[in-house]
């Protein structure tokens, strides 16, 4: 381990382990500043799906290649059960997993308690209880969401029910979202993914809860409530001189379905390798080459769902040509096309507002700092 300073990153989500994890390989010490007791408290031990879908490549091998082993607990899924607005059913298979079923939280077997125990492994100083809000020095911002676009109200349980993946598509269920049921090995988790009247959460929630009774007989034992919430934006760029964004913080999130931790933990481990290697800006090149199309892609997607309603859901479904693997359907749907990516810079980006605000010689890890919030809406006799 080199004698250089720390490379100091603030926050202990995927993001910032990945980061963590990129540093120590290149060689450097890496300290992760945690303002909770724990990593993963943010969640709860629910599932959630590592996608596998946006590209060809398995996604354990690119985390392999960045560095990240597969040691959390995963299960493969080939298969999903989808609804239609009507209540009609079909089964969507893939010869490859569509998506791994992992868990979030503090417990052992998450994914956030085993990456922590592997960056421990390679000499990372975690410190939990502290709140990092500037970096003078330089560094990695990786604190997750700032506001809520979308919500998850749902339940995790006990089940005796067989392994399975549902989601059901309903503005009834979950507003220009999506309804998911998921079990493993005698655990569930069933939410409601929202976009849209959040106020209504509970309501739609326990709509949810009947329609998977009905539909496939959903038996919880034990429901416990959980819920979160998730940010989307679609940065021009995550870098504010040596201090550089990753995961949610930049804003990488999937703006169509949510799915965040693919890219939470690339992005990072691209961060962690640029600092370094004291060349923050490839970061910006890489994130660029790596995730901008896919995102542009994704928010151009979300503009359509947005207006699609329970009808356009039915037809998109309807489309889906019987027999084709789920897993190219998918890698169409998020295929960077020209005509996407002009309808991106046309329409679809005027909903989103940039998270990081460069403001000069700012060292503070939000970019829409309070202090230079404050001093720029000052004016004279104010
Ligand atoms: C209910 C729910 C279900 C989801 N399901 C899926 C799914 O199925 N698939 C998928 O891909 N994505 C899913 N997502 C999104 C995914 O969880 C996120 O995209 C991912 O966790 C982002 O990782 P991150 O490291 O950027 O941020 P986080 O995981 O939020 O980690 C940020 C960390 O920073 C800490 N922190 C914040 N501020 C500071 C500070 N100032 N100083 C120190 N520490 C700080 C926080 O405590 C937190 O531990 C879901 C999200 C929710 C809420």
């Amino acid at each position: 381990m080199s004698s250089r300073p720390a490379i100091e990153i603030s926050g202990a989500g995927p993001a910032g382990l990945a980061a963590a994890l990129a540093v120590a390989g290149a060689g450097r010490a890496a300290c992760v500043y945690e303002r909770r007791e724990d990593v993963g408290k943010r969640f709860h031990g629910d599932f959630q799906g590592l996608e596998n879908w946006t590209t060809d490549a398995d996604v354990l091998e690119e985390l392999a290649s960045l560095g990240i082993d597969g040691g959390f607990e995963h299960t493969p899924f080939h298969e999903v059960t989808c609804f239609s607005p009507d209540g009609t059913s079909r089964e969507f298979r893939s010869t490859q997993p569509l998506f791994y079923l992992i868990r979030r939280g503090s417990e052992a077997g998450c994914l956030d308690t085993a990456l922590k125990q592997q960056a421990l492994d390679v000499g990372v100083e975690i410190r939990f209880g502290e709140t990092l809000h500037h970096l003078p020095a330089g560094g990695i911002v990786t604190q997750g969401p700032r506001r809520a676009d979308a919500i998850a109200a749902g339940y995790l349980f006990e089940t005796d029910m067989a392994d399975g993946a549902y989601a059901a598509i309903s503005d009834q269920l979950a507003p220009r979202g999506y309804a998911y049921l998921l079990i493993c090995k005698g655990r569930g988790t069933l939410a409601s993914c929202l976009f849209d009247d959040f106020h209504n959460e509970r309501r739609y929630l326990e709509r949810c809860v009947e329609f998977y009774t009905e539909k496939v007989g959903v038996s919880m034992h034990n429901p416990r409530r959980f819920g979160g919430g998730g940010n989307f934006s679609l940065p021009r760029t995550a870098r504010k001189g040596n201090i550089l964004y990753a995961g949610e913080s930049a804003g990488f999130q999937d703006p169509l379905f949510g799915f965040g931790i693919r890219w939470a933990l690339i992005s990072g481990a691209e961060a962690g390798r640029a600092l370094a290697d004291d060349d923050p800006a490839r970061y910006e090149r890489v994130w660029k080459q790596r995730l901008r199309a896919y995102h542009q892609t994704a928010a151009t997607n979300r503009w359509f769902y947005d207006r699609m309603s329970d009808r356009g859901y039915a037809a998109a479904l309807r489309k889906y040509p019987q027999g084709q693997d789920i897993r190219t359907w998918m890698q169409n749907v998020y295929a960077p096309s020209l005509w996407k990516r002009a309808w991106y810079y046309a329409v679809a980006s005027r909903r989103y507002k940039p998270l990081l605000q460069v403001h000069e010689g700012c060292d503070c890890t939000w970019c829409r700092c309070e202090r230079h919030m404050q001093v720029s809406d000052q004016r004279p006799g104010m």
